[in-house]
């Protein structure tokens, strides 16, 4: 119970730091603060090492807030199944990591550069792997799609951040600029993205799993689990908070699914999957 709270508290308390409720690190915040103050300035796309080490703090913020969950097997076991599905993918070669969050909530979350988290609250509800993967592979897109990283530059460029955060930074002695800049990467988190985020992670995360080798249904299932749950349920309010309903979202896909995923190449690439693990291969 404790940590659902922490969690939510955690991704609002950029803006009004509550005392005691979370300790930033600092080091990853200093590093955010340049990255972001570039971006701020910049009409330029931001370079992949920049959006890793972003990443990386928004990501070591959220793991203070809900650590990983102390079960070795099942962090590699789940590891094993994201990875697999990022190499079907067009940035393979991120440094991608998947973690399971000791956290009681319904909830999935990617940080750009690709580490993705999901709660063990929601994967004690899956019943299959398929259903992991297409979790999984949802928060794969939006790390693709960069969602998280433009949401953030815009709110970085749009200093979205109030007098509440400068007032707060002041009393504790810190740099305004800095929880700023906290709340630019993690505010986000309590506030979601924009609904059509969603919906094209649902669309490409239905792709990648089924290019991966799996049952491309695994994502509606999860979401028919989801659309089962009472909203009021509070291990729910911040996936239901953040996220279109799972009905939109199922409706979606459905009716994409249904007419067969036009102009998507959901079919697993065989030959580059063979040569990529056995070498060039000889000639006959
Ligand atoms: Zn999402």
């Amino acid at each position: 119970m404790k940590t659902k709270l922490t969690l939510l508290a955690f991704a609002l308390s950029c803006a009004a730091a509550p005392a005691g409720a979370l300790d930033f690190n600092f080091g990853d915040i200093g590093k955010l603060l340049d990255t972001v103050t570039k971006v701020k300035d910049a009409t330029t796309e931001i370079a992949e090492p920049q959006e890793i080490e972003l990443g990386e703090g928004v990501a070591s913020n959220l793991l203070g807030a809900a650590p990983l969950l102390k079960k070795p097997a099942l962090q590699q076991y789940v590891n094993q199944v994201g990875l697999w599905l990022a190499l079907q993918t067009e940035r393979p070669d991120l440094p991608w990591r998947f973690g399971v969050l000791d956290d009681d909530n319904i909830n999935a979350f990617a940080t750009p550069g690709g580490n993705i988290f999901i709660t063990h609250g929601l994967l004690q509800r899956m019943s299959s792997e398929a259903e992991l993967a297409g979790v999984l592979a949802h928060e794969i897109a939006h790390v693709l799609k960069k969602h998280h990283l433009e949401a953030i530059k815009k709110n970085a460029r749009t200093s979205l951040l109030t007098d509440v955060a400068a007032h707060a930074a002041d009393r504790k002695g810190r740099n305004p600029a800095i929880a700023k800049l906290a709340g630019a990467g993690t505010e986000l988190y309590a506030r979601g993205l924009d609904k059509d985020d969603e919906f094209e992670a649902d669309r490409m995360g239905v792709v990648i799993a089924a290019r991966a080798g799996y049952d491309p249904y695994g994502l509606p299932a999860v979401l028919q689990i989801l659309q089962g749950i009472d909203p009021g349920n509070s291990d729910f309010a911040l996936m239901f908070k953040t996220h279109p309903t799972p009905s939109d979202r199922l409706g979606l896909l459905d009716s994409l699914m249904s007419n067969g995923f036009e102009g998507y190449d959901a079919r697993p690439n065989l030959a580059a999957r063979f040569r990529a693990v056995s070498g060039p291969g000889k000639k006959p």
